[in-house]
């Protein structure tokens, strides 16, 4: 059923009846061409464009819970292509051109949103770090425009400028960064791939890996064993204890990430905005909620939710930026398991089982790479061959040291990525 504003003003006329179910709810079949381990974001994603570029139908997401209800609906929602790397700034730049596309290309509004991004520098020393990593996204294609403190003023008012500790002295503005509805993305390409053929099924937790003569053969569930030629590992923060299943042990470590949201207001803050001195960063939604994060909670866990020394540190730096925000009461927290890499960038890879694959590692900013981690994940498992995108993004890099993508430029410590 194709979704249009025609259809919305006719199903209205006549009593909402004629909507279906958005996708089916199949029984697991006892083989199929490849399964996709992980019904989030990625998962789907890879399952949606395995069907469409690759004609590969005979397909299943098996998802341990319900569709959205991991990270891909716990996240704060941030698409942008501001990254330094070459190896991410392609990768990223990449998928900011298919978000630009996915309503259309998925007929689903995913309230995708380019209100524009603005990361604040505090420092003469800051401002020349972001002046830099400006010109590499002008050079990769991307927008970035440097703001001094008036061109910050001009898009923000509200902001305290003359903080006595960290005064605002100006910021990266890119246009075309902003934010989207994140479970909506979840069911615009759950949607997509059901309609291709793929099966997604829910309420089947995959409990064990079959290889035999390091040949991949099928998976083990809570629903029964399934056979696969090929077999793809997208569980974000799972993905070490999945990977276990198959006998790797990734170099990833599982690490809590809260978010928070206000009750709903009225419009207020109209773009993304990002502290520079703390960890702190806010867009509204479209219902009004101002919804912000900060940092992880810094130990290893696999307890989707947060303490509350990180809740205080969030709620100070909020304080500092914009002081306005004590008048705004909490309505609710809630914390997302991130499956962190060492140098703080993802992997889309092949692994030494033969048809065993892996796309993993996005750290706490895997939302925006959905469309072309899907994208590039789809084309490795069907082709063999990596993407362009996202030929940087290999497993080996952590063993042989050569291609690591600190963005951020703190070594090799998960947490602080
Ligand atoms: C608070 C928070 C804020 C964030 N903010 C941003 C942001 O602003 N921008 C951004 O780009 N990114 C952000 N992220 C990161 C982003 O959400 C993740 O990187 C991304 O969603 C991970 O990929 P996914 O959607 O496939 O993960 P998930 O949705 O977690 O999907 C993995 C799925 O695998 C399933 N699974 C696990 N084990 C098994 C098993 N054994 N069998 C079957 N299924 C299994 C899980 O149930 C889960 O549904 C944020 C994350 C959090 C928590």
């Amino acid at each position: 059923m194709g979704y249009s504003g025609f259809r919305v003003i006719k199903e209205g006329l006549f009593g909402q009846k004629g909507w279906k179910p958005v996708w089916r709810d199949p029984e697991p079949k006892a083989h199929y061409d490849a399964v996709i381990i992980g019904g989030g974001g990625h998962g789907l994603a890879t399952a949606f464009y395995l069907a469409k570029e690759h004609g590969l139908t005979n397909i299943a997401v098996l998802e341990k819970g319900y569709i959205g209800g991991g990270n891909v609906g716990r996240n704060t929602t941030i698409v942008r292509a501001n990254y330094f790397l070459p190896g991410n700034s392609e990768f990223y730049s990449h998928s900011l051109k298919m978000w630009e596309g996915m309503e259309q290309e998925l007929n689903y509004n995913v309230m995708h949103s380019q209100r524009g991004l603005i990361n604040l520098f505090h420092s003469d020393g800051q401002r020349d770090a972001f002046a830099r990593r400006g010109n590499a996204m002008i050079n990769q294609g991307d927008d970035a425009i440097l703001l001094d403190r008036d061109g910050v003023r001009a898009h923000l008012p509200y902001l305290d400028f003359d903080n006595g500790r960290f005064p605002i002295y100006g910021g990266l503005y890119h246009p075309r960064g902003g934010s989207a509805r994140h479970d909506a993305v979840a069911w615009g390409y759950a949607r997509g791939a059901d309609q291709r053929g793929v099966d997604i099924i829910q309420n089947c937790e995959v409990t064990g890996i079959d290889i035999e003569g390091g040949v991949v053969k099928g998976v083990q569930t809570t629903r029964g064993a399934i056979k696969a030629k090929k077999v793809g590992i997208v569980v974000a923060g799972r993905s070490g204890q999945v990977a276990a299943m198959a006998g790797m042990r990734l170099p990833i470590e599982s690490h809590v990430l809260q978010a928070f949201v206000s009750e709903g207001l009225k419009p207020v803050i109209d773009h993304v905005v990002s502290f520079g001195m703390g960890h702190f960063y806010i867009s509204q939604s479209d219902k009004g909620g101002l919804v912000f994060g900060g940092d992880l909670d810094f130990y290893a866990s696999y307890a989707a939710r947060g303490n509350l020394p990180m809740k205080e540190h969030v709620m100070d730096a909020a304080m500092t930026l914009m002081p306005m925000i004590g008048k705004a009461k909490v309505l609710r927290s809630w914390g997302g398991i991130m499956d962190m890499t060492p140098d703080g960038s993802p992997i889309i890879d092949k692994t030494a089982t033969e048809g065993l694959f892996i796309d993993c590692g996005w750290c706490y900013g895997g939302f925006k790479a959905v469309p072309a981690s899907g994208f590039s994940f789809a084309h490795l498992m069907a082709t063999g061959r990596h993407h362009d995108a996202a030929a940087k993004f290999r497993l080996d890099r952590f063993r042989t040291g050569v291609g690591l993508l600190d963005e951020e430029g703190t070594g090799s410590q998960h947490n602080l990525h």
